[in-house]
């Protein structure tokens, strides 16, 4: 037993100094755990809702006032008194207090803040390191596994203020075995990037997650430069939505440069779309990735297995709200045989639960941005991730 004695959240600002959803939980005997919420920019229409205030005056109405307000109230009142080891009870306490099907009530932002700083506060209490009390709970019956990271050393799309229309062109490097040698070509590659940027007089300015944000001819411009500092890279994609609806485009592109990952070729609503795209990409051997296309919902999700939809998704536990939520899509992804992802957003804190998450449920890849120096958001969950792989002894 360990007692839930308090509650509390607070506003902070994430990366694009927009407020956000900080929780503290305390246990009985005086054990915390906090949790700070992320926010996402190119949001898929069927997220669950983050409330915002709206006030003009306020944050450009970015406000988060209203969710602080529902933790400390209805929540507080609904969850202090509740053993924080029972994380399904609390997560479906507060669907319930919320009743509505996309968590308008209390607001996404509020429910997770409260269901992952109760995870942390448990982990803490049973001294746990975090990704090892979440390996527990999450039942997935998995050993700890540290992910490939997905650099992404170019920002487009809603993240930056250049003309790429794709979001995201990333860097796979699971040509190595260990993390910290995969976060150490990371750091090179990036560097190595920046002075091919200078070199050609492009700006190494950088957009939301870190990445460059040049202008170029066109989107295949930018995965030429990043082929031009090494040939045989791996290669992902985010489009988040913002790409030609042809398959035969993206035959081709896979065809032309080492590809294997494409996240959101589509719009979200595209199921025919994608079930064309899918069948011709699978013969490229390529993981085509469902992100706001299903949103880390199960029923969205269902809908995709049952067309045969996409072969991978991205799992974001502020897309659906609560972590017993996100650890039942992700078995569904595993029973499916679907490849699961773990994502930050672009709105993003210090906070590393991430990083432990993806260890916790053993997913292959995790998308945390740039390994740049400057965006201690994004470094967080890569350094995190190197102090697991040393206690792991791997
Ligand atoms: P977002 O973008 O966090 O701005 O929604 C991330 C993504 O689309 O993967
Ligand atoms: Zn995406």
């Amino acid at each position: 037993m360990a007692v839930i004695t308090n509650i509390e959240a607070t506003q902070v600002l994430d990366n694009r100094g927009n407020p956000t959803v900080h929780v503290d939980v305390t246990l009985e005997g005086g054990i915390k755990g906090g949790a700070s919420v992320p926010s996402g920019a190119s949001t898929g229409s069927h997220e669950a809702l983050e409330l915002r205030d709206g006030d003009p005056e306020s944050f450009k109405g970015k406000g988060v006032t209203k969710a602080i307000a529902n933790v400390n109230g209805q929540i507080a009142a609904q969850i202090v008194g509740l053993d924080s080891t029972e994380q399904k009870k609390i997560d479906e306490a507060m669907i319930g207090l919320d009743a509505t099907p996309n968590k308008s009530h209390l607001g996404a932002n509020a429910i997770l803040g409260v269901s992952l700083a109760v995870a942390v506060a448990s982990a803490n209490d049973k001294k746990l390191s975090l990704y090892q009390y979440l390996n527990q709970i999450s039942a997935l019956d998995v050993r700890p596994a540290l992910p490939t990271p997905m650099f992404n050393i170019i920002n487009g799309g809603a993240h930056a203020k250049n003309n790429l229309s794709f979001q995201e062109f990333m860097i796979i490097p699971d040509h190595l075995k260990r993390f910290s040698d995969k976060l150490a070509f990371g750091v090179k590659f990036f560097g190595q990037l920046r002075e091919l940027l200078e070199k050609k007089g492009m700006t190494t300015m950088t957009g939301d997650e870190g990445g460059y944000a040049p202008d170029c001819k066109d989107n295949e411009e930018a995965i030429e430069i990043v082929t031009e500092v090494q040939e045989d890279v791996h290669l992902g994609l985010d489009v988040a939505g913002q790409g030609p609806t042809n398959p035969e485009y993206w035959q081709k592109l896979v065809q032309k440069f080492p590809i294997s990952y494409i996240e959101d070729p589509l719009g979200e609503d595209n199921w025919e779309g994608w079930k064309k795209i899918t069948e011709a990409l699978k013969k490229e051997r390529v993981l085509i990735v469902g992100d706001d296309l299903f949103v880390t919902n199960p029923e969205r999700f269902q809908m995709g297995i049952d067309q045969k939809i996409a072969n991978a998704l991205i799992i974001k536990p502020n897309q659906i709200g609560t972590l017993t939520e996100t650890f039942h899509v992700v078995k569904m992804a595993k029973a499916a045989g679907y490849t699961y992802i773990i994502s930050h957003r672009s709105g993003e804190t210090i906070d590393s639960f991430i990083a432990d998450l993806t260890v916790a449920i053993a997913a292959p890849l995790i998308k945390a941005g740039a390994p740049n120096s400057q965006n201690p958001e994004r470094m967080a969950k890569y350094n995190r991730l190197v102090e697991i792989e040393q206690e792991l002894g791997v």
